[in-house]
């Protein structure tokens, strides 16, 4: 399974839905996404939910996992798609990647105390954004 997110080659299906999900200002929730693509022809939801679970594979959007939403993937070096990390406004509901290279190289490194090694991880953290504090 890949995990990279090169250059990858999306179908029409893929292509509309991750155009709609970049060029919204928040994370997008699944019936809202379904809504719109809907005017664009894709009407059925299985249709939806296979090419949202494969964009979400290749690495191209995130899934927010508190919010049930999907947001673009705007961390050039964000390279494993299935290691992500979010802040999340608790007043304004901003959602931001977090693109640091301390934290993923933590993460990388990182054992639990039985030496359990970690390959994916989906962390949300929680706080107050520049504008709401
Ligand atoms: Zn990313
Ligand atoms: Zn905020």
């Amino acid at each position: 399974m890949k995990t990279m997110h090169k250059e990858h080659t999306l179908t029409k299906n893929q292509q509309i839905i991750f155009d709609l999900i970049d060029k919204s200002p928040e994370p997008m929730k699944a019936y809202s996404i379904l809504f719109n693509v809907q005017k664009k022809g894709i009407k059925a939801p299985p249709q939806v939910y296979r090419a949202l679970d494969k964009l979400v594979e290749i690495g191209k959007i995130h899934k927010i996992e508190s919010r049930n939403a999907f947001i673009a993937c705007h961390n050039s070096s964000c390279r494993v798609a299935k290691a992500t990390a979010f802040s999340i406004c608790e007043i304004c509901e901003k959602v931001t990647e977090i693109s640091s290279a301390g934290l993923s190289k933590y993460l990388a490194n990182f054992k639990d105390k039985d030496g359990m090694k970690y390959s994916k991880y989906n962390l949300e953290f929680f706080g107050l954004c520049k504008k709401c504090r």
